[in-house]
């Protein structure tokens, strides 16, 4: 990070490319305190030919550097990462709790210090990896063969990420990308520049990553997202957003036939059997959804509870709503902070109208707190009195919100939790292990907990499935999507 000339300006941040740090070509954009909607400082902007620079030093340093085929090489480059974003692990807390909004509490975990621990799982992954397998000899068409069968990088990978958990899911692509030897494009959110800029800087400053091999460009315009997309030089586009946008992100990879990684959105459901204990069920989704202000994909945002419960729920829900920690993020007993920009606000509250329109009504909640008059805050709110079949029941709203339905047994509660078009994650409440067994095995989604199980880990693989999306983040399978697969086949006594 530079302060502009003159000395006395706003703090700026640079771009990656090719190894150096630079200024955007489109000069700078500001960065907002979504808790204050004060401008913290601005990010460098980046222009068409930023981004078709930093495309070709991806290219040049995979095509003639070392990278590719240097395990050794890269395991010390990300093992020098990880150190040295610990060594700065308070800056980067204050950034990302100003810049997001994001609780300081959840940045000693799945915000900030989770993530950059994580950093271990790729480049151990890589080191211990079986990149060559003797797949022994046969004589397929009567030649004996030697096979073997080999892993290798992809290339470029163009990474796109969100706002809502930038250290997390930036890392969770520039880990195993790098590890697997390809060379990273990434394409941050226009909201959230500064953390990934401050890991360009950071590479830059205190790690030996060879130029061109990591490249970080922040722009305003998400249109340099979609000219990465489309760019022949991008063999994998590994994008996490919203489904509409993944929709956009792979027409435009099509022309190409790129690789096409998507982590897309969710309406997971949260299902209560009858014979779970109600009160501590209900207590769990109410923090599970208001969390970030909800802001997360996979975040419970359906509450499914026994038909002749349904009151007894929605009040045992409404009170731990009303327990909730609301407001300022740098407060360690805040849960619930601000959403991101005034305009997810505004966003999250039509769907709050448009619950009342639909027939709905809220247990608590509905709008802006009280207590709060600046900063882009929505009260946790539970909506009661709608059915699957409502649009604030099937669409990603992605706030402090929780629907609750009813259903009518094991079956029904299944039924409408897979009733979406989404398939990201899902959790089960229940006091017997095989009806909770039974159910988890009937979800359509890439996780589910059980009784408040945590699937999030490095060596757990996590997506979607339907329209919240394709392949795998995370765990071994996450690496692997990184990876191409060759057979080399050498006939035996022939040479
Ligand atoms: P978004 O889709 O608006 O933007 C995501 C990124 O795509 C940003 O960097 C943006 O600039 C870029 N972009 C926008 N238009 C583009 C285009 N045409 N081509 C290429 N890139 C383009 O998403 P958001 O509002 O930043 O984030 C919230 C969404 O992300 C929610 O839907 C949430 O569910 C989803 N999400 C999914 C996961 C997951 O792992 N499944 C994780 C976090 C967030």
């Amino acid at each position: 990070m530079h302060v502009m000339s003159g000395g006395s300006g706003p703090a700026v941040t640079d771009l990656l490319i090719d190894g150096k740090l630079l200024p955007g070509g489109a000069g700078t954009f500001g960065t907002v305190n979504p808790a204050t909607e004060e401008r913290i400082g601005l990010a460098a902007d980046a222009d068409n030919a930023d981004m078709d620079r930093a495309i070709g030093a991806a290219r040049a340093a995979f095509d003639h550097g070392d990278w590719a085929r240097d395990v050794a090489l890269r395991v010390h480059c990300l093992r020098q990462l990880r150190t040295a974003l610990i060594a700065e692990i308070e800056e980067l807390r204050s950034v990302t709790v100003a810049e997001v909004g994001a609780p300081v509490t959840f940045t000693y975990g799945s915000h900030l210090e989770g993530p950059v621990n994580d950093l271990a799982f790729p480049a151990d992954t890589a080191e211990s990896y079986s990149w060559k397998t003797d797949l022994g000899v046969a004589s397929p068409m009567g030649i004996a063969t030697q096979r073997w069968l080999v892993r290798e990088p992809y290339g470029v990978v163009g990474a796109i990420t969100p706002f809502n958990f930038p250290h997390q899911i930036n890392l969770a692509k520039l880990g195993p990308a790098l590890a697997a030897g390809d060379t990273v494009v990434l394409k941050p959110a226009p909201e959230t520049p500064w953390c990934a800029a401050h890991i360009g800087r950071i590479i830059a400053e205190h790690t030996d990553f060879p130029p061109g091999v990591v490249n970080i460009v922040t722009a305003g315009d998400p249109g340099l997202g979609a000219q990465l997309c489309r760019d022949a030089r991008v063999d994998v586009v590994s994008f996490t957003g919203s489904t509409a946008t993944g929709a956009a992100v792979t027409a435009a990879a099509a022309g190409n036939i790129s690789k096409v990684l998507l982590e897309l959105g969710g309406k997971s459901a949260f299902v209560v059997l009858d014979d779970a204990d109600l009160g501590r069920a209900c207590g769990a989704a109410a923090v599970a959804v208001s969390r970030h202000a909800g802001q997360g994909c996979a975040f419970t945002t359906r509450l499914l509870v026994p038909r002749h419960r349904y009151d007894e729920a929605v009040d045992a829900t409404a009170a731990a709503m009303g327990g909730i920690a609301v407001g300022d993020p740098t407060d360690p007993a805040t849960v619930c902070g601000p959403l991101i920009s005034a305009r997810q606000r505004d966003r999250v509250q039509g769907y709050l109208d448009l619950a009342l329109v639909e027939g709905g009504s809220f247990a608590c909640g509905g709008g802006r707190p009280g207590t709060l008059d600046r900063g882009y805050f929505i009260a946790p709110t539970v909506i009661r009195g709608l059915d699957n079949t409502a649009r604030t029941a099937r669409e990603e709203i992605f706030g402090p919100v929780l629907v609750v339905l009813a259903h009518d047994g094991d079956d029904d509660a299944v039924a409408i939790a897979n009733d979406s078009r989404y398939g990201l994650s899902a959790a089960v409440w229940s006091s017997d292990p095989q009806r909770a067994a039974s159910a988890a095995a009937r979800l359509r989604t890439g996780t589910v907990s059980v009784n408040g199980g945590v699937w999030y880990s490095a060596d757990t693989p996590f997506g979607g499935y339907k329209q919240s999306g394709n392949g795998r983040e995370m765990g071994v399978a996450g690496f692997a999507e990184y990876l191409e697969t060759k057979v080399i086949a050498t006939a035996v006594g022939t040479a």
